[in-house]
């Protein structure tokens, strides 16, 4: 082991990653990490980034490890030919200007020349991306929607979950219990809103909550501790990391389990746990690359094209219905299924 793996290898989440670049400028207040799982050599790593008032570094480090590897799971998934990233930076609100603070990231952004290629995720808006884009021109995610693409990738996503338990696609009358109402969590309740019976939602952000209700006032809130066992055919992890962990996998009283958060299984054991539950488990990587694949095509493309990407997006269906009958044939859970594949895919390319 060399000392870089040395260093790194006391977090279980510590991959072999290829680079590890931990950011800082004291004075206008930037801290963060950026890290490529793989890729990022040869080939670009793609990845966004996230910036949240993070309690420790320790928390940030993890959250970067874990965040970059599924990068590289998800781009194996939806069939692109690059590496996985994150960027992770800690959002305080105490000190110095976000502007400031997005500007010169996006200066260390441009330092990579297109081999790590990033865009908005959680606390990233599309007004930040075109802010970096006057820095750095390796940003994604403004000349096409991905939070649109994310949402129609995950409702697609529910649509074959419901078919594998409930015999049919159909989303009328089904009840949706949805964590975290920003972009991706209100992309998806709006494609839901009309046709369930029910909806519960919940968010740590009070404002965020007002704004659902008065928008869709057949919503039920609940407090953001409650909604992890909400009694529902489907539970939409839409927010940070680890929704199904230690504390709450007794808790959960649905049938599904798909959303668009990224890291939604705390660990790998959480997936086997949901599997002897008999609750279908959607591998997040897997029906939230809707943002992705849009910001990908973007990538190689000069000009947009909804339709071209609306159909790679659409592709989401069948990967989940083939890991959805291996994990059958194989009496496996979907998420070890899903991770032999990505594996099987990305080891070939290195
Ligand atoms: P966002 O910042 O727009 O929204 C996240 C929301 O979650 C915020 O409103 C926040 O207050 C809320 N939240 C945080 N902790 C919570 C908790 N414990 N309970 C309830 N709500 C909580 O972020 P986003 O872009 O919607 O991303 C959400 C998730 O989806 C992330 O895991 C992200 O990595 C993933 N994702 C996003 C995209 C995309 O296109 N933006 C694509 C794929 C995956």
């Amino acid at each position: 082991m060399n000392s870089f793996s040395q260093l790194w290898s006391n977090f279980s989440q510590f991959d072999n990653h290829r680079m590890i670049l931990r950011i800082e400028d004291k004075k206008i207040g930037l801290s963060g990490y950026i890290a490529i799982h793989r890729g990022g050599i040869k080939r670009a790593a793609f990845g966004a980034t996230r910036m949240w008032p993070y309690e420790s570094e320790k928390q940030i480090v993890i959250d970067v490890l874990k965040l970059s590897k599924i990068m590289t799971y998800k781009v194996a998934m939806a069939g692109l030919p690059y590496g996985g990233a994150k960027a992770v930076l800690q959002f305080n609100r105490q000190s110095g200007s976000r502007l400031a603070v997005l500007s010169r990231y996006a200066e260390i952004v441009d330092i990579f020349n297109g081999r790590f290629i990033t865009g908005a995720d959680v606390g990233i808006n599309t007004a930040d991306l075109h802010l970096m884009l006057k820095k750095t021109k390796h940003m994604v995610g403004t000349q096409s929607d991905p939070v649109w693409y994310t949402g129609m990738g995950v409702y697609s996503g529910i649509q074959v979950c419901l078919k594998e338990v409930f015999g049919s696609e159909d989303t009328t009358g089904r009840s949706f219990a949805i964590q975290g109402l920003g972009k991706t969590g209100t992309s998806i309740l709006s494609n839901v809103y009309k046709t369930a019976g029910a909806i519960y939602v919940s968010d740590i952000n009070k404002d965020a909550v007002k704004k659902i209700h008065e928008l869709y006032p057949k919503v039920k809130v609940v407090p953001f501790t409650a909604i992890a066992s909400q009694e529902v055919d489907v539970f939409c992890p839409c927010a940070l990391s680890d929704a199904i962990n230690e504390n709450n996998i007794d808790k959960f009283r649905c049938r599904i389990i798909a959303g668009s958060a990224n890291a939604q299984l705390e660990s790998d054991l959480l997936g086997d746990q949901l599997y002897k539950k008999e609750i279908l488990y959607a591998p997040d990587y897997v029906i939230n690359a809707g943002g992705l694949i849009a910001v990908a095509d973007e990538y190689e493309n000069k000009k947009s094209d909804k339709d071209r990407v609306k159909k790679k997006v659409i592709g989401i269906k069948n990967t989940l219905r083939t890991i959805f009958r291996l994990s059958k044939q194989k009496h496996l859970p979907a998420s070890r299924v899903s991770d032999m594949l990505a594996e099987d895919k990305f080891k070939k390319v290195q």
